[in-house]
C-alpha cells in the first residue's frame, strides 16, 4: 500500500515536470522563431505613401509596410522584421502564455462558481486572439474588405473582454442580492450586445471608444457600490480593478494621440510606437483583471451572506 505522503510527492513531482515542460515548449518555439528569422529574407517593404490606402492609418509610421500578400505570405511575415511584427508578438506571446498558464493559475478546486472561472478565462484570451489575426493578416490580398472584417474581429475581442470580463465583477458585487444580481447580469449582457454592434459598425476610433465608455461607466458604478460598502467582493480586488481600467484608458489615450511617433515620425516605425505601447498596457490590464477576479472567486467560496 503506497502511503499518502508518497502519493502527494508523486503528484507534486508530476505537476512540477508538467510546468517545466511548458517552459521548455515556450523556449523551443521562441528558438525556432529566432532561428527562422535569421535565415528568412522578407519581401521589399514599402513606405507609407506607396502602401495600400487602407493601411495608411498612422501617418507617423513612415516605413516597414508589408506588400499585399497571400495567406501563406502573411504567415511567413512572422519571421522577418516589418512594422506590424511588434504588434503581432506583443499580443501573440501573451496569448500563448495565457492559454497555457491561466487554467493552471485558477484554483478550480477552491472556487464554488466554476462557470465564472471559465467565463473569465475566455475573456482574458479574446482580445489577443482578435488582435493577432488582425495584425497578421491586415495586408491580405483580399484588400480593404478583408481588412475591415479583421478590424471588426479585433474590436469584437475588446468587446468580449469588456463584457465577459465584467460578469464576475457584477456577480460578486451583488452576491447577497440574488434577484438584483440576475437582473443586473441580464441587463449588462443585453446592453453589451448593443455596444458590440455600435463598436463594430463605428467608422472612427473615437466613436468606437465612445461605445466602450458606457460599459466602463457601468463597471465603475459597481466599483462605487463596493467602495461605499454596499457591494460584496474581496477587499483587495477593487485596487486591482482600478489599476486594470487605469492601464486600459492610458493605453487608449496613447494610441489615439499617436505618442511618441508624432514627435519623431519615422523613429518608431518598428518598435515602441503608440500601438505597441497600448498592446503592452492592455496585457498589464488583463493581468490586473485576472488578479482581481481570482481574489473575488476565492472570496465567494469563503463568504456567507448575512441572513436578514
Ligand atoms: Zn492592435
Amino acid at each position: 500500500m503506497v502511503s499518502h505522503r508518497v502519493l502527494v510527492t508523486i503528484i507534486l513531482l508530476n505537476v512540477y515536470i508538467g510546468v517545466q515542460s511548458v517552459f521548455y515548449l515556450f523556449g523551443g518555439v521562441l528558438l525556432t522563431i529566432l532561428f527562422a528569422m535569421a535565415f528568412l529574407n522578407g519581401p521589399r517593404l514599402l513606405d507609407w505613401a506607396s502602401s495600400p490606402p487602407h493601411l495608411q492609418f498612422n501617418k507617423y509610421v513612415l516605413t516597414g509596410y508589408r506588400p499585399i500578400s497571400s495567406v501563406q505570405d502573411c504567415i511567413r511575415s512572422l519571421f522577418y522584421l516589418h512594422n506590424e511584427l511588434g504588434n503581432i508578438y506583443t499580443h501573440g506571446i501573451p496569448l500563448l502564455c495565457f492559454l497555457v498558464l491561466l487554467p493552471l493559475n485558477i484554483p478550480w478546486s477552491q472556487i464554488s462558481v466554476t462557470w465564472l472561472g471559465v467565463v473569465h478565462f475566455l475573456a482574458c484570451l479574446s482580445p489577443q486572439l482578435g488582435s493577432v489575426l488582425y495584425h497578421l493578416f491586415m495586408n491580405h490580398e483580399g484588400g480593404e474588405h478583408v481588412y475591415h472584417t479583421l478590424l471588426k474581429l479585433d474590436v469584437c475581442g475588446i468587446c468580449m473582454i469588456n463584457t465577459l470580463g465584467a460578469l464576475p465583477i457584477v456577480y460578486t458585487t451583488l452576491l447577497c442580492y440574488p434577484f438584483i444580481q440576475t437582473v443586473a447580469l441580464l441587463v449588462y449582457i443585453l446592453l453589451s450586445t448593443h455596444a458590440i454592434y455600435c463598436a463594430v459598425t463605428a467608422r472612427s476610433s473615437v466613436r468606437r471608444l465612445r461605445s466602450f465608455a458606457w460599459q466602463a461607466l457601468f463597471r465603475f458604478s459597481f466599483f462605487l457600490l463596493r467602495w461605499v460598502g454596499l457591494g460584496g467582493g474581496s477587499p483587495t480586488s477593487l485596487r486591482h480593478f482600478l489599476m486594470m481600467d487605469a492601464l486600459a484608458v492610458l493605453g487608449g489615450v496613447i494610441n489615439i494621440m499617436r505618442i511618441p511617433e508624432r514627435f519623431r515620425p519615422g523613429l518608431f516605425d518598428y518598435w515602441c510606437n503608440s500601438h505597441q505601447i497600448m498592446h503592452v498596457l492592455v496585457v498589464g490590464s488583463i493581468l490586473y483583471l485576472h488578479w482581481g477576479v481570482l481574489d473575488d472567486l476565492l472570496w465567494i467560496s469563503s463568504y456567507n451572506c448575512p441572513s436578514d
